[in-house]
This record gives C-alpha cells, sequence and structure tokens, in this order.
C-alpha cells in the first residue's frame, strides 16, 4: 500500500482523488482465480451444451478460455478501480481502518464470498459523509464565532469585494450606516473625495491608505477611515477592509479645550485692562484727586473679586471634574445646610424686597452625598434666583422624596429626593434652556456680568449633580419664572407627607 498523504499535501488532487492513486498491483495468480469465479457461469453453460453434444468439447473448451482471459481482464480493472476510490475515501474520512483491500488475495476471497470490496466502500463513504458532516458543523461553529467576534468590535468594518462594493459589514458597520450600503460603492457609506480615491487607489495598487473624513447626516461625526488591501490567491485583483475609527469624542473635546482656554482668557482680559487703565490714571492725570482715587479703587476692588470669583469657579470645577467617577457616600441632612445659606442670602435678598421661602418635608431622609458640594449646588440656584428673580418676589427652597422621576432621567439608586429653586423671574427662552450648563453660556452675557455672575455656576451644579449620579432640570415659563430640580439619591424614606414652612 502507498504511503498515506493529507489532503493539503496532494495540491493536484482532483474531486475523486483517483488519478492519484496507484492501484495495488495484483498478482497474477489472485486475478486467474478472480477471473475463474467470473467465469464460472460461463464454463457451466457450455458444460451444459457440450454434455446435449450442441457443440464439440475443443471449441466449448476455446470459448471457456476466451471468457476466463475476459473474465480476467475485468476483474483486473475493477478491482483497481474499486480500491482505489476505497482508499481515497478512506483517506478524506481520516480513516484508519485496517485496509483489508491492501491485500489483493483477500479481496479476491471477499469478490467470491459476494461481501468484501463493496461492504468496504459503502462503510468508507458512511464514514466520510459522518467526517464531512463533522467538518462543516465545526467550520459552521468556527465561521459564527468569527461573525461574532467582528460584529462585536465596536468600529464600523466594511469590507469591499474586488468591483470595490460592499460585500460584508459588521454590527457597528450596520448600525452607522444602514444595511442600504450592502452592494454599493464606497461613495454611497460616505461622499467624501479622500475617502473615495484612498479607496480606489488601495484597490488598484495594494497597501493601505489612511484618511480622515467628517460625515454630516445630520449629526456631525469624525472618522479616521484606514483601507487596508486583501490580495486575491486565485487573481491579480484585490478586495479591500475598511476600518472606521470615530474621532468625533476627541475632536469635540479638543475644540471643548481650545474654546474653554478662549473664554477664560476672554473672562480674565477685561477686568484686567479695567485694572491696568485705573493705575495709569491714578499714577497720572488723577495722581491728586482724592474723590476720584476713592471711587477708582472701588470700581477695582470689584473687578479683583469679579477675578477672584472667577478662579474660584474654575478650581471648584476643576476639583469636582476630578473626583466626578467616585459617587458620595456621606449621609447629609438637608434641612440644617438649607436654613443656614437662606440665613446668609437674606441680606441681599431683602435689599430688592425678595422673600425666600423654605418648603422642605421634615420627614425627609439623609442625602447620600457630599455635604460641601450640596451647599453648592444650593447656593448657586439660590444666588441665581436671587440675580433673576423680580423685586419683591419670592424665591421658593422645596425638597421631598420623588414620587416619580421624570422618563428622560436614568437613575439607578432605590430612593431619590428632589430639590427644587423656583424663582419670580422673567424665565428663560426656551431655545436656551438646553445650553444653560454650558461653561460660559449665558442668556444675556451683559446682564450676568453686570450682576457678577462668572458664567460657571450652573455648570459647576450640572457636575455635582452627575457626580451624585443625580440629575438636574430646568422648566421656565418667560414672564413667569424659573425652577431648576435636581434629583439626589437618599436613604429609604420612613414617612413622604409633605409639610411647608415658610422662612424670611
Ligand atoms: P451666571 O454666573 O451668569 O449666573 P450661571 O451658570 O449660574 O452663570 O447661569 C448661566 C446663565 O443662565 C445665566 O447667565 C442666566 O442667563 C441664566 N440663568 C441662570 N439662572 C437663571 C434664573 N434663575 N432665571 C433666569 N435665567 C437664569
Amino acid at each position: 500500500m502507498t504511503k498515506k498523504k493529507s489532503m493539503s499535501e496532494h495540491p493536484n488532487d482532483t474531486d475523486s482523488g483517483i488519478k492519484n492513486d496507484s492501484p495495488v498491483a495484483l498478482p497474477l495468480w489472485d486475478v486467474f482465480r478472480g477471473g475463474l469465479v467470473v467465469s464460472m457461469p460461463a464454463a457451466i453453460a457450455l458444460g451444459l451444451i457440450t454434455a446435449l453434444d450442441a457443440v464439440e468439447p475443443w471449441h466449448a473448451a476455446g470459448a471457456w478460455t476466451v471468457s476466463l482471459i475476459i473474465a480476467m481482464g475485468i476483474v483486473r480493472r475493477h478491482y483497481s478501480l474499486l480500491d482505489a476510490i476505497k482508499r481515497n475515501i478512506q483517506r478524506r474520512a481520516g480513516s484508519s481502518a485496517p485496509e483489508r483491500a491492501s491485500k489483493a488475495g483477500d479481496v479476491l476471497s471477499n469478490i467470491a464470498e459476494g461481501i468484501g470490496e463493496t461492504a468496504e466502500l459503502a462503510a468508507a463513504l458512511t464514514r466520510l459523509f459522518r467526517a464531512t458532516a463533522d467538518r462543516r458543523t465545526q467550520l459552521q461553529a468556527l465561521n459564527e464565532r468569527h461573525v461574532s467576534i467582528i460584529d462585536n468590535i465596536p468600529d464600523p468594518l466594511i469590507f469591499l469585494n474586488v468591483k470595490g462594493r460592499v460585500q460584508s459589514m459588521n454590527k457597528a458597520a450596520r448600525d452607522r450606516f444602514g444595511g442600504r450600503i450592502m452592494g454599493r460603492e464606497l461613495s454611497h457609506v460616505a461622499r467624501d473625495p479622500a475617502l473615495l480615491e484612498a479607496g480606489n487607489a488601495v484597490l488598484a495598487q495594494g497597501g493601505h491608505r489612511t484618511v480622515e473624513i467628517s460625515i454630516s447626516d445630520p449629526v456631525h461625526w469624525v472618522f479616521n477611515v484606514r483601507i487596508e488591501a486583501l490580495p486575491n490567491e486565485q487573481d491579480e485583483q484585490r478586495s479591500a477592509l475598511v476600518i472606521f475609527r470615530d474621532l468625533t469624542e476627541i475632536r469635540r473635546i479638543e475644540s471643548m479645550r481650545v474654546d474653554f482656554v478662549a473664554n477664560v482668557s476672554h473672562e480674565l482680559r477685561t477686568p484686567l485692562a479695567t485694572l491696568h487703565g485705573f493705575i495709569e490714571t491714578l499714577r497720572g492725570p488723577a495722581r491728586d484727586d482724592l474723590d476720584a482715587h476713592e471711587r477708582f479703587l472701588e470700581i477695582m476692588e470689584q473687578q479683583t473679586s469679579r477675578m477672584t470669583r472667577l478662579v474660584t469657579d474654575l478650581l471648584s470645577l476643576s476639583r469636582i471634574e476630578t473626583a466626578e467617577h467616585t459617587a458620595p457616600n456621606e449621609e447629609v441632612a438637608l434641612r440644617p445646610l438649607a436654613e443656614h445659606l437662606t440665613a446668609a442670602a437674606e441680606l441681599t435678598a431683602a435689599r430688592r424686597g425678595i422673600r425666600i421661602a423654605l418648603d422642605i418635608n421634615p420627614d425627609l431622609p439623609a442625602l447620600i452625598a457630599n455635604s460641601d458640594e450640596i451647599s453648592q449646588v444650593l447656593q448657586n440656584l439660590l444666588e441665581n434666583a436671587i440675580k433673576y428673580g423680580r423685586d419683591k418676589s419670592v424665591v421658593t427652597i422645596r425638597a421631598d422624596v420623588a414620587s416619580d422621576l421624570p422618563a428622560s432621567l436614568s437613575l439607578q439608586a432605590d430612593h431619590v429626593a428632589t430639590i427644587s429653586v423656583s424663582d419670580q423671574g422673567d424665565g428663560i427662552p426656551r431655545e436656551h434652556i438646553p445650553r444653560l450648563t454650558e461653561r460660559f453660556y449665558r442668556v444675556d452675557t451683559a446682564r450676568s456680568r453686570e450682576m457678577g455672575g462668572t458664567g460657571l455656576g450652573l455648570a459647576i451644579v450640572k457636575h455635582i449633580v452627575s457626580r451624585h449620579r443625580g440629575a438636574l432640570t430646568i422648566d421656565s415659563k418667560v414672564g413667569e419664572g424659573s425652577t431648576f430640580t435636581v434629583y439626589i439619591p437618599c436613604r429609604a424614606p420612613a414617612v413622604t407627607k409633605s409639610q411647608t414652612f415658610a422662612a424670611g
């Protein structure tokens, strides 16, 4: 028997594989015996005819000899063929079954007994079918695993065929570009000349290209796209893998940083310029004007306190941002904090005839919070309510256990307290509300500055609330007033009945 080889070692194997197997050489004696068996019916028939004197015995002998030679030829040819088929099937099925066929004598015996080669062939075929089915199952499992790995890659991946059309894509690509791009050219993914040029170049010349593209549909996206050629083994043509890396967030943060630096510089430049101007005036024309000294020094003091407030707010913001990923876990009683802040703000409020009312559920459980930060939230909201409230109006601080949360909020806590600050001011036009918590965003910049605002108060509130895994909502009606509500996790409530206490 020839030594067995694996499929991969037979690059020229045909499907039958018969060509590559050299048949087992059958000994002449065995071929003769096989021929005898096959020509036996002819011998019997000739014997009977001879017994009936229908032919001469030597004619019959001659005819039988011819039939024996033909039978030997047929036996030899069919055995070789069957043997080659069987060995091929066994090899493809990975069978190490004993090769009975390797013994030509045995095979002939089997033919003689009416069993053997055909039965072995059937068994080998069964093994082949089983092995093929097993391999198909393994391949399917492997394919499913690869598809699931590729689908779980968060970056969109697109596979382009040799014609530059989308042949397959992962889940991220389907979510981002939609299934409609299937079978389409790269121009249907993004109409960016640089991308199309890079795609064509890679398909034509191989290698890889990287381009940065922007898509607006209608949301703005920025992608770094790498196109990598995948060589085709059969011919010269190439397919390509297109990998999209989302840079939108990185670019947004970069532009925020640039805007932030520009804003801080701008906020500091005005008071610094004012100070500079007054120092020059005091040294020059107003050197001996004592009245002017008094007025100018007061303005200079206002400008320095404005810069101090700005720097203090910037530092608070940076401190909160640094700690934002760890949620606070102290127990904080809200009432004493609110009473303390109300007392501190009363003088300023009273100057404009504003009254501060406290409506805090006496059974409100402790907040799970950081006391200083909750103080800062209340202080910023209270200061704004007084600043933007009308003269002789009421500012109300309410706190209770949240009975239901707005659908838009995704709070994980079991129990939540709501703390709201309402004023009776001019209200905020609807289009400004989503942007109020951005740093330095103001509805009326001049008015905010005039009132000593830094434009950072609500940004600080937003970051503190988000550190507490809470939420902030803003309701406002132009001409009626605004309510800022924060949702903060709290302990389980004993009673949730609300009572009203007015202060001031
Ligand atoms: P500022 O220091 O300017 O008050 P904030 O971040 O606290 O900065 O507020 C941002 C802007 O939101 C303010 O400039 C103002 O236009 C608006 N705003 C905040 N609170 C109120 C309020 N209670 N009523 C009306 N407008 C408000």
